[in-house]
């Protein structure tokens, strides 16, 4: 056990579409790491690759965070019409360092985007677009709700990594996506559906990546429940070898 707190790497998208020339995070996701324990050192991996791969050296454990759709040119498909906009140099880079901490067994936990980029750098490929791609979908994008309301039930699969962190069956969640993991990577499972079949929850066959399609990091205030897979990060990256 490490004497300091361990120190939870959060990827900082460089997003010119929403805002030029900065690097953006939501709090929430800082606040949450902070309030489990860790100590959040904040990584910007934008569109250069220059030093991304550093960023394994300092950390010991790495949250990737929600944002934009992954680029389908990375998975070997064109986009469908109702893909968002893309950034395939940024998705590039977030995948180099995703890789390069799971080579260095540093545990990583996906939300929302990251669960679909982690899936997407290890082989798996995605849904495109929910609503015009699953018949009978039900609403996975809750616009109109406030971040922390609860929308739509997710089964947690017994015996997973994700039952043993918030218990296997059904527990609501909220949603704000339109893209899903369709085939998992090899090594991986989904351990989380919601009713209509898409993945709301994944994790690697070693239990050192995990993932969940929600944003738990909007909702701990309200159901403290959720700052558990926090916990979760933290007490693997206190455990880590680096
Ligand atoms: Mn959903």
């Amino acid at each position: 056990m490490k004497e300091r707190k361990p120190r939870i790497g959060v990827v900082l998208s460089e997003n010119p579409v929403i805002l030029e020339g900065k690097y953006i995070i939501n709090s929430p996701y800082i606040k949450a790491i902070s309030r489990a324990g860790g100590i959040p050192l904040l990584l910007p991996a934008g569109a250069s690759m220059d030093g991304v791969l550093d960023f394994a050296g300092l950390i010991d454990g790495l949250l990737v965070p929600g944002g934009q759709d992954v680029s389908p040119l990375l998975y070997g498909e064109n986009p469908a019409p109702s893909v968002g906009y893309t950034l395939a140099d940024t998705d590039r880079t977030e995948i180099a360092l995703v890789r390069e901490a799971s080579k260095r067994g540093i545990p990583v936990f996906g939300i929302c985007r990251g669960m679909q980029l982690i899936n997407v750098a290890f082989g798996g490929t995605l849904i495109q677009d929910i609503p015009s791609e699953v018949p009978g979908a039900i609403c996975h994008r809750q616009n109109m709700a406030v971040r922390s309301e609860l929308t739509h039930e997710a089964s947690i699969k017994e015996n997973s990594l994700l039952s043993e962190i918030l218990g296997a069956g059904s527990m609501a969640v909220n949603s704000f996506h339109h893209q899903a993991v369709k085939e998992a990577a090899p090594e991986f499972s989904v351990t989380a559906h919601s009713a209509d079949g898409i993945a709301e929850g994944m994790e690697s066959g070693d239990r050192r990546i995990f993932a969940v399609q929600w944003h738990p990091e909007e909702l701990i205030d309200r159901y403290p429940v959720f700052l558990r897979l926090f916990e979760y990060l933290i007490k693997l990256a206190g455990k880590g070898g680096s």
